[in-house]
């Protein structure tokens, strides 16, 4: 079984306390890791405040060009490391791919970013008081970003932190999840291998409640990006003191399908925006409000849809559909399809867990909105789907969630398109498309609940960087 040592100052680093992680689809064990202790955090962070003096100085085309080297090292590892995310999240292996793919491509996005990374010049004289200096800005690095990660991509959540970190000329603390913590152990290497200076990235595992509020709590580190559970987000916010703070956090994202929409290319769109990985992404299609005269068609075609994916194991090429990330996740989704279905809501199809932390995919008509398969974030295999009678009514139920990441409708009138465009209140809003789409150099984020700041390596060296002014007086 393979052992992975943390990864410090440019060497691995193990303690006393072991834990393995698991292939969540049958509990076999695929690795094991370390606990860091106390002294380990300090120690990674002591690290991290050295290197980011030597990241600060080192030119633009310098930090480019290693991001450049990781993007080539990941590649050549694609199948390793795409193996690695599905043993440690249950992912299938062709999304795994697609995964290793998209983190190759955040690195390619941040480092261009590094060499445009630049201020502004600030016109002074346009105010009396200014006339005879002039001005400008430089983006400067924070430091240490402290970068939280959770389980559901392995890979490519943490590159969108530490790509852009990097990229900035920051040095960064890396806690990936503790169910997933593989892939970015093994990316740490090729970061090395890339000529990244010992120390620019550090990577901790161990149990958050412990490292995380650490992390959040040390004055070397500069800023905290996390991604994650709401809970945890506000939790990290309220010890961050004057920190710079990121959070992306959950949803339960909306789509609008009107009676004009083209339901041959929506209803596959919703198919897998609901139940790739299972449904474990955080824009993943949760509630969908069909216009009352398709409502029928819609439904027959979404359940259809559903029940033709194939579950199985996640190494397995075939696979659609496998395990969630552990058999509490599993039980707690189970529980919420049943409390819908109590409450009124039709079982269309699946909802049937199969062994250990597997369910079949699950089409719930008809669940009142207060019930938590609606009102919450299911982040399991299940959309619900309910009729509506006009467009203001469906957007005052796309609304009435605590969370506000990404939503989404389906029409071909342009006048109903943007009027639900400027009214649904989320980050990002899609036009027939579904809304667990993301580029990877787009901006994106959400408001509510959903979180703060935005990610994409244009936006997010936005926030890990702090504009300078420099005034002369000619
Ligand atoms: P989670 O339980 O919030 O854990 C996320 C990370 O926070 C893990 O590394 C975890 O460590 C750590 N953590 C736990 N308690 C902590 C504490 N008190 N202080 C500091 N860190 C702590 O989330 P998850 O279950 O892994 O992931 C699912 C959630 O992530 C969902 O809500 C999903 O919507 C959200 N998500 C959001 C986005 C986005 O971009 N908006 C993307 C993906 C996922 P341990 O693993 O050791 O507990």
């Amino acid at each position: 079984m393979a052992v992975f040592p943390m990864w410090i100052g440019g060497r691995e680093v193990t303690t006393a306390q072991r834990r393995p992680v698991v292939l969540p689809f049958d509990g076999s064990v695929v690795g094991e890791v370390f606990e860091a202790t106390p002294e380990v955090v300090d120690h990674a962070l002591a690290c991290a405040a050295a290197a980011a003096r030597v990241m600060r100085a080192l030119p633009r085309h310098e930090r480019s060009a290693i991001l450049r080297r990781a993007q080539a090292l990941l590649l050549a590892s694609r199948d390793e490391i795409a193996r690695t995310i599905a043993s440690e999240c249950g992912k299938p292996i062709r999304e795994a791919l697609v995964e290793v793919d998209r983190a190759a491509g955040t690195l390619g996005f941040s480092a261009e970013e590094a060499h445009r990374l630049a201020g502004e010049v600030v016109p002074l004289d346009a105010s009396p008081a200014g006339v005879g200096r002039m001005a400008m800005t430089v983006r400067e690095p924070l430091g240490v970003v402290a970068a939280i990660t959770p389980f559901n991509f392995p890979l490519n959540l943490p590159m969108h932190k530490i790509a852009p970190a990097l990229a900035a000329g920051n040095a960064v603390v890396h806690k990936p999840a503790s169910w997933t913590p593989l892939a970015a152990l093994q990316m740490a290497r090729l970061f090395a291998e890339s000529g990244l200076p010992d120390g620019a990235l550090n990577v901790i595992t161990g149990p958050g409640g412990s490292i995380g509020e650490r992390l959040a709590l040390d004055p070397r580190v500069a800023m905290i990006t996390f991604t994650g559970s709401a809970e945890v987000g506000m939790r990290l916010r309220s010890l961050a003191g004057m920190k710079k703070v990121t959070l992306e956090l959950g949803n339960n994202s909306a789509v609008i399908i009107c009676a004009d929409a083209d339901l041959e290319a929506a209803a596959p769109r919703c198919v897998t925006g609901s139940f790739a990985h299972s449904g474990q992404v955080c824009i993943s299609v949760q509630r969908i409000f069909v216009e009352a005269g398709v409502r029928g068609e819609f439904l027959e075609r979404l359940a259809d849809g559903a029940r033709r994916l194939r579950i199985g194991h996640p190494l397995d090429a075939q696979t659609d559909v496998s395990s969630l990330i552990t058999e509490g996740e599993a039980a707690r989704v189970s529980e919420w399809i049943e409390e819908a279905r109590q409450a009124g809501g039709q079982l269309i199809t699946g909802g049937r867990r199969l062994h250990r932390a597997t369910i079949e995919p699950a089409v719930v008509a008809e669940a009142p909105d207060s019930v938590r398969l609606s009102c919450q974030e299911a982040f399991g295999p299940v959309v619900c789907i309910n009729g509506y009678q006009t467009l203001e009514e469906a957007i005052a139920r796309v609304n009435a969630s605590p969370y506000g990441l990404q939503a989404s409708i389906f029409t071909r009138d342009l006048t109903t398109a943007f009027r639900a465009a400027q009214q649904v209140h989320v980050g990002g809003f899609l036009i027939n498309e579904s809304p667990q789409f993301r580029a990877d150099q787009m901006p994106y984020g959400g408001v509510k609940q959903s979180g703060m700041g935005r990610e994409g390596p244009k936006y997010a060296i936005e926030e890990m960087t702090e504009p300078k002014l420099i005034i002369w007086k000619i």
